[in-house]
């Protein structure tokens, strides 16, 4: 491992037929940017930014959520962040009561995510604001989770507005133009991806949750594990979809759920069109070593039968 990751690190991650993709690193605390660098990622494709709020009894104000965002902006140096805004809820609780998420039957179809921020503009507004502060300070990209709605979009678009507004009038710098784009984790968004398209600046692909939700199964409830299948026919034609329909309108689509870490599906990733992998970084060395060994054409003709039903059966039952 310690000898792929040195051959890998200066090497770019281009298809054996010359395509560019990019590997972008998922992070959950200011200091893993430490290892984004050392694996050399093409910048932060999600910061899961809830980690400040785990694990203590109370919430971190704005100017210490600025402070860790300005901090990974500026250890990136110039490579894009992707911040995504506070998903707290189901699977990511917290210790303070002050959420009250917990007490629903079905946590993972509650007051989750953006549905949380939008419910409370006393945690969304200073969570905003630091965001916005740190855009100032390099390449910042604001994603939002568990996006059902485009009335949630347009709200959060309108937010976001105001408080630049609201920042430049206090004599705070920010980027005016930060895109503002979504996670595809919701079936019926991946579905309406082309609607989706015409509003947010990019899409990144949450396989965790969207998987869940497709096949309705818990993602963290051990007596269906099995049932868990990345390659389901519905789930692949979910992705192909969603990447057509973001790129059909010219936006960049990610993928930052544990599918794109895993460099068994990388070929069949390609093939489904995605050109922007986010994962841990100590994934990266491998992904990278799959896509300059594979051709888009070959990636294809993989994903065809993938979409069939054909390939897992033929693989020897990667399901
Ligand atoms: C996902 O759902 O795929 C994802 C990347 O987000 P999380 O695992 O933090 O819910
Ligand atoms: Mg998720």
């Amino acid at each position: 491992r310690r000898r792929l990751l040195e051959e890998q690190r200066d090497l770019p991650a281009i298809t054996a037929d010359g395509v560019l993709i990019h590997l972008r690193a998922n992070i959950e605390l200011p200091d893993d940017t430490n290892m984004v660098r050392r694996i050399n990622a093409d910048g932060v494709g999600l910061y899961r930014s809830e980690f400040l709020f785990m694990n203590r009894p109370d919430i971190p104000d704005e100017e210490e959520q600025f402070l860790a965002f300005a901090r990974v902006v500026e250890q990136m140096e110039g490579a894009p962040v992707t911040i995504r805004s506070l998903d707290i809820g189901a699977d990511k609780g917290l210790r303070s009561d002050d959420a009250g998420v917990h007490t629903a039957l079905n946590p993972a179809l509650g007051l989750r995510g953006l549905r949380f921020c939008l419910r409370r503009p006393e945690w969304f507004r200073p969570h905003l604001r630091a965001i916005l502060r740190a855009s100032a300070l390099g390449p910042v990209r604001l994603m939002l989770p568990m996006l059902s709605s485009m009335g949630q979009l347009l709200q959060t678009r309108a937010l976001v507005s105001e408080l630049q507004a609201e920042l430049r009038t206090e004599g705070h710098a920010c980027d005016e133009e930060m895109p503002l784009g979504i996670m595809v984790e919701v079936p019926a968004v991946a579905m309406a991806a082309h609607y989706f398209a015409g509003q947010a600046d990019f899409f990144s692909i949450g396989t965790n949750d969207l998987i869940q939700y497709a096949l309705a199964v818990d993602r963290g409830d051990d007596d269906v594990n099995d049932l868990f299948d990345p390659l389901h026919a519905g789930v692949l034609a979910m992705i192909q979809y969603t990447i057509a329909a973001g790129h059909a309108r010219g936006i960049p689509v990610a993928m930052c759920g544990e599918m794109a870490a895993n460099p068994a599906f990388t070929v069949l990733l390609l093939g489904l069109g995605l050109r922007e992998f986010s994962m841990y970084p100590g994934a990266i060395p491998e992904v990278k070593e799959v896509i300059r060994q594979t051709t888009i054409a070959d990636a294809e003709a993989l994903a065809a039968r993938a979409l069939s039903g054909e390939w897992p059966v033929s693989m020897g039952g990667q399901t």
